[in-house]
């Protein structure tokens, strides 16, 4: 069994475990530093989303 990405549950990499990829890497990164987990608006991607942003 592959572990899953914490941040958005797709498979992780090798690469980037345990994340999936390095801007789930640089969500959790910042989640520790703002030590926020209830984000004020829902800015961040969804996993479904991706091809919507950029
Ligand atoms: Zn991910």
């Amino acid at each position: 069994m592959e572990s899953k990405c914490p941040i958005c549950r797709k498979p992780s990499l090798p690469a980037h475990k345990p994340f999936c990829s390095a801007r789930c890497r640089q969500i959790d990164l910042g989640r520790w530093f703002t030590e926020d987990y209830r984000l004020p608006d829902h800015s961040l991607p969804d996993p479904d989303d991706e091809d919507g942003q950029e």
